[in-house]
């Protein structure tokens, strides 16, 4: 009886023990994808999704992990930590979210919605006169952003709809904007498949980009 109590006792204090981590410190991990590494292909390969996905957003992920160690952000939601951070910790949280929010909005072509529908369509047909007039804006930002970044289709406070064009890890959400689509132009999202052609990446990443993800983003707030 004395044996079972005691083991009693050392479960409840482990258990005890992870709850109190839990509940001081975030541990961020990579969002499971609901596709297979094969499944963009051939507009992104399965080796550019293992290095983009395997190894540079779980870097960035990792980073965000040891850097939030006994500071201020340790218990902050990601959304969060994008808007109050600086310098490093706000570059990879940045960069978690943008890639988290670029990878869930693919699709494999034979199954992604290829044109929205609903609000989304009439606010983009309200904002940029047609889908097609915003997919050439949303290419002409990513084909002349220069080096690295994102470009965004962001919706403001009214559901007014904003292409923007960011540097390095810039995410909407530092301009009160709440991104609805990330375009990532890092050569590492497209260098393996399309070498120097930033242009035919983005021709490209077209059909399997769900806009029933990006829909469904829309008008949250
Ligand atoms: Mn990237």
């Amino acid at each position: 009886m004395f044996i079972v109590l005691l083991i009693s006792k050392l479960l409840f204090m482990i258990a005890s023990a992870e709850t109190s981590v839990a509940d001081s410190t975030s541990v961020f991990r990579l969002p499971d994808l609901p596709y297979e590494m094969t499944a963009l292909a051939p507009n992104v390969s399965e080796e550019t999704l293992r290095y983009h996905y395997g190894k540079h957003h779980q870097t960035y992920v990792d980073n965000v992990n040891k850097l939030i160690v006994g500071t201020r952000f340790a218990s902050m939601p990601l959304d969060e930590i994008v808007r109050q951070a600086d310098g490093p910790l706000y570059n990879n949280a940045a960069q978690v979210l943008n890639h988290n929010l670029y990878f869930l909005a693919l699709a494999p072509a034979a199954v992604a919605k290829h044109a929205p529908e609903g609000p989304l369509a009439a606010a983009i047909k309200r904002d940029f006169g047609s889908f097609d007039a915003m997919k050439v804006q949303l290419a002409k930002a990513a084909t002349s952003l220069f080096g690295s970044g994102w470009v965004w289709l962001a919706e403001n406070k009214n559901g007014n709809l904003v292409i923007l064009s960011e540097s390095n890890a810039g995410n909407p959400l530092r301009h009160g904007l709440t991104p609805l689509l990330g375009i990532d132009v890092w050569e590492h999202a497209y260098y393996i498949d399309y070498r120097n052609d930033r242009a035919r990446s983005i021709d490209q990443l077209w059909d399997v980009i769900d806009w029933q993800v990006v829909e469904d983003r829309y008008g949250k707030h």
